[in-house]
Order: structure tokens, then C-alpha cells, then sequence
């Protein structure tokens, strides 16, 4: 017998904006689900568990994130190995840490542990197995069940895959191959896709009337035509956002019709020379079209709702996202390595397309070309809705609390209409 709630663990780190965003899915997913039966934490493991400097993890990625090829690099380092629990960067990273981490989940207070983020679950799995040797207590009996949600889509690096897992979750058949490849037994993987957040938990098509009143709400102008662009870089507001959204900015004035958003993200930079930039404008009745500026927005599921096509760098998070609302995705930028399999991904699904934000002209111009041609833009947004899988977040947390904790969903029919976004204060 045990005691209720279970306590469940979700380990990510704040190393982009995607790892939290999938914590923070798979929280309320677990919470709308099997409600007082889990008491469920989210944590920053580096931050939490980590000594310094793995605990700068956070900022790190960020500082990665200007120089790309030193990532790239970083990123390439081991891929040609089986295990990452063999290559002599983890073992570094172990060796290090080990100490610490130990101490940390020694009180053991815990059900279970979800890892949404590489470079956790190993370390947890490696600690458990020591604390179990220093205790006398054999690793079956301390009985914490591991288990790794992996947040990549197109590609993943090698350290996302750990055989000893209870169960690997994975978002695409891409990276099911890649768990195999990394010797994780096939009975343990499960294809469901990427959690995302409440918002984006309906696979109910977007009814005019709600895009609509959303444009309105949203300091939009309403309109039926296929014109509004949404334009973001992931939580950080990577890539050459000012130059892009320049480029758009000033095509659509050209056209004459055409509505640009720009999601800054945590770049204050470019929120706040983009507000400062005199922008060529256009009066439309009431209506002055200007680019709407923000910097990290809660609600990206209502502009997504809003907007008829994603211009963003190949994060995995926001480009599932941009399916599930059926957005045709023109990628400019991404990450070496991690995430250049998404750029495949969208492209060679006829969801989107590539130019790199080297050449912002050629994104305003391809942007100019899909808004004149509603019928491609229609074709590749029922694409991108095919690639969806808006029940990710409920399916796993079934399947983690029904075969591992051996709970019932206290819910008999989840529909994800019913739910409201509740923990949105906590993406920042
Ligand atoms: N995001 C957000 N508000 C913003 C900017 C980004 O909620 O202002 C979210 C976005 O919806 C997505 C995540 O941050 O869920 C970004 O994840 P992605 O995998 O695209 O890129 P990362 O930031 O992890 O590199």
C-alpha cells in the first residue's frame, strides 16, 4: 500500500524556453487528470542539484546561443557513440556532480521522476544506483521509477536516451528510430508526441468566429483574409529578429494588406529596437496597420490562434505548436544540430518551407508569396494539421500514472475544452 498523493518530480531546466513549456504541459496534465491523487513539483535540476558551473546552465545556453558553431561543436562532440553514459563528457559531468546530486535525492521522498531535459535522467539513474549501494537497499526496492519525455523533434542528441529508463516518451517516429539505435528496448518507447500546453490540448479545427474575436482582442484588426504573420524566436528571441521583421514589416505595407506580430521572447534587445523603429504605416479606417512588438507573451496559443502563418527558428515547442493550430511554418534559423531534423520534418511534410534569416529579403518575399496564394497556404496548413498530436500531454500522463503508479484517471472524459490555461504565471 502507499500513501496519497504520489509524488512526482518533473526535472527540466531553463535552457530555451521549450523544456519548461513541455514541464509545465505535462504538470497539468497530470494534475487535470488524477487531481488529489498526485501532488506533483517542477524543478530545475541544474539550478536545484547541479555545483557550480552546471548549475549556470541556464545561462550558459543563452550565452551558446551567440555563438553557434562553438554549440555545434559541443554538440557533435560524442554523437558517434552508443551510450552517453560512456562517453567521457558524462562521465566528467557525473564525476563532478556526484556528490551533489546524491545529497539531493538521498531523502528519497519521492514516487516517481520525469525528465523532460538530456542531461537529467542519467544522473538520476546513476545517483539512485549509488545511494542504493551506500545503503544496503537494493535499487528494486527504492523502487523510483524514471522517466525521460524527450523534447526534440526532428533530431535528438544522443544523451536523450538512457536503456535503463522505465519509459521513454518520444514525439516522431525520427527520434523512436534514434531511442533504438541507442540501445533503449522497444517495449519501453512510447510515439505520442510533444506536450504542450493547455491551449493547444484541442484538436477541434479553429472556427472563424473565435480567430476572429481573438485578432480583435488581441489589438488586431479582424479580418477573413489569410494575412496575419506571426514572427517569433523561441523563449530567448533568437536569430536576426530585428532584419527579419524589418523585411516583413515593410513588404506588407507594400502589399497593402498584410498584419505582422513579433514575439521578442526574453530578447529586450530587439522588443525594444522594434518598438523604437519608426515603421512605415497605413491607415485603414479606424485601423492603423503597424507591427504589433512584444516580448515574452503567456498566451502564444491565442496569437497562434489569431495568425495564418509562423515565420520562426526550428524550435521543436513552437513548431508543434504552430501544427496543432494548423500554421504553415517558414523556418529561418536554428540551433546546429539539435535542431536542424525539424527543419526536415516541416519541410518534407509540405508544412512549411526554409530560408535562412541571412537573407531577410527572401522571408519577406516567400512570406509575400504565400499571403497572395490562400490555396498554398491552405494545403500546407492542413498538412501541418495532420502532424498534430494535441493529446501528447494527456496520453503520457495516462500512461506514466496507469502503468507505473497504478492510479485511475479520476476524469472518465477528458476533453481538453473543458480545461482553462491555468498555470500560465509560471512560464516566466
Ligand atoms: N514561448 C512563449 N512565449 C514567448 C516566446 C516563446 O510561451 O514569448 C514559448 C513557445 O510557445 C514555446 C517555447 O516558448 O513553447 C519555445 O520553445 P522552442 O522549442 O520553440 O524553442 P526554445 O526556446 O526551447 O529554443
Amino acid at each position: 500500500a502507499y500513501q496519497l498523493p504520489r509524488k512526482i518530480h518533473i526535472y527540466f531546466s531553463d535552457t530555451g524556453g521549450g523544456h519548461r513549456a513541455s514541464a509545465l504541459a505535462l504538470e497539468a496534465a497530470l494534475e487535470k487528470q488524477y487531481g488529489s491523487q498526485v501532488s506533483v513539483e517542477l524543478i530545475d535540476f541544474f539550478r536545484a542539484a547541479m555545483p557550480w558551473p552546471l548549475s549556470q546552465a541556464p545561462e550558459t545556453y543563452q550565452t551558446l546561443g551567440n555563438f553557434p558553431s562553438v554549440y555545434k561543436r559541443a554538440w557533435d562532440y560524442d554523437q558517434d557513440s552508443e551510450k552517453w553514459q560512456d562517453t567521457t563528457s558524462y562521465q566528467w559531468m557525473w564525476s563532478y556532480s556526484k556528490e551533489h546530486i546524491v545529497k539531493y535525492l538521498q531523502p528519497l521522498d519521492l514516487d516517481l521522476v520525469i525528465s523532460v531535459h538530456p542531461l537529467i535522467h542519467h544522473l538520476v539513474i546513476e545517483a539512485l544506483e549509488e545511494i542504493s549501494r551506500g545503503s544496503d537497499v537494493p535499487r528494486e526496492d527504492i523502487r523510483l521509477p524514471v522517466v525521460t519525455v524527450v523534447t526534440d523533434l526532428g533530431s535528438a542528441h544522443l544523451s536523450w536516451f538512457d536503456p535503463r529508463v522505465d519509459l521513454l516518451f518520444v514525439p516522431s517516429q525520427e527520434i523512436y528510430q534514434l531511442a533504438i539505435k541507442h540501445c533503449v528496448p522497444k517495449g519501453k518507447i512510447n510515439l505520442s508526441g510533444l506536450p504542450l500546453r493547455e491551449g493547444f490540448w484541442s484538436a477541434d479545427p479553429i472556427r472563424p468566429e473565435e480567430k476572429k474575436r481573438l485578432q480583435e482582442q488581441l489589438g488586431l484588426r479582424p479580418t477573413e483574409r489569410p494575412e496575419v504573420v506571426l514572427l517569433m524566436g523561441g523563449g530567448e528571441g533568437f536569430g536576426r529578429l530585428n532584419d527579419v521583421a524589418c523585411a516583413i514589416g515593410d513588404t506588407l505595407i507594400g502589399l497593402g494588406y498584410g498584419q505582422l506580430v513579433v514575439v521578442c521572447g526574453r530578447n529586450e534587445e530587439a522588443r525594444k529596437f522594434l518598438s523604437e523603429r519608426k515603421w512605415m504605416s497605413r491607415q485603414l479606417g479606424e485601423w492603423l496597420f503597424e507591427p504589433l512588438i512584444l516580448g515574452f507573451v503567456k498566451n502564444i496559443d491565442e496569437y497562434m490562434t489569431a495568425a495564418d502563418c509562423l515565420v520562426t527558428k526550428a524550435g521543436p515547442g513552437s513548431i508543434a505548436e504552430g501544427m496543432i493550430k494548423g500554421l504553415p511554418c517558414l523556418l529561418t534559423a536554428f540551433v546546429p544540430g539539435q535542431e536542424e531534423g525539424n527543419i526536415g520534418y516541416v519541410t518534407e511534410n509540405d508544412a512549411g518551407a526554409y530560408v535562412s534569416d541571412e537573407e531577410p529579403e527572401q522571408i519577406a518575399e516567400t512570406i509575400a508569396d504565400w499571403l497572395a496564394d490562400p490555396e498554398r497556404l491552405q494545403t500546407m496548413s492542413e498538412n501541418a494539421r495532420r502532424l498534430a498530436k494535441p493529446d501528447a500531454a494527456l496520453q503520457i500522463a495516462r500512461r506514466i500514472c496507469d502503468g507505473l503508479l497504478d492510479l485511475g484517471v479520476e476524469l472518465k472524459e477528458v476533453k481538453a475544452s473543458d480545461f482553462q490555461s491555468s498555470n500560465r504565471e509560471k512560464l516566466l
